[in-house]
């Protein structure tokens, strides 16, 4: 598996992403995981929606899943700074939590339901600053 290098730039939430320590391994995404049930979110949040405590710890997740759901976006967002159209969906990681993401992969239609994906992070517009702002998007894995 080889792993595309982190773009330079500021991340859209500080508390998202956990950036690579080596350049062998690749960025993950941290959500947080409840220590009472087990439910497991994604952004972290201090309270379980499910049973309500406020026992979740920060947790890394898996940098691969398979795609939940697709489509192709054709007007945007007015906040949008990328090329339209693009895809957009849902990919579920091994424990089961969704997360919402631009997928990567081809516009002319959406990746198909089930495809197996990874994690990575792109720079997409830029703040009030001129940095590129770095966000989070998954492709297909290929081979
Ligand atoms: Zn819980």
């Amino acid at each position: 598996m080889t792993t595309k290098a982190v773009p330079e730039g500021v991340p859209v939430e500080n508390y998202f992403y956990k950036m690579p320590e080596s350049g062998d391994e690749g960025p993950s995404l941290l959500g947080s995981r409840c220590t009472t049930c087990g439910e497991v979110y994604f952004p972290q949040t201090p309270q379980c929606k499910k049973c309500y405590t406020e026992t979740t710890e920060v947790m890394v997740l898996s940098r691969v899943g398979k795609v939940h759901s697709s489509t192709i976006v054709h007007l945007a967002p007015s906040v949008y700074a990328g090329e339209v159209p693009y895809a957009l969906g849902q990919v579920e990681l091994d424990n089961g939590v969704l997360i919402p993401t631009r997928l990567v992969g081809g516009v002319e239609k959406p990746v198909p339901i089930g495809t197996e994906v990874e994690l990575e992070l792109e720079a997409l517009g830029k703040d009030d600053d001129g940095n590129n702002i770095i966000v989070h998007t998954f492709r297909p894995l290929t081979g």
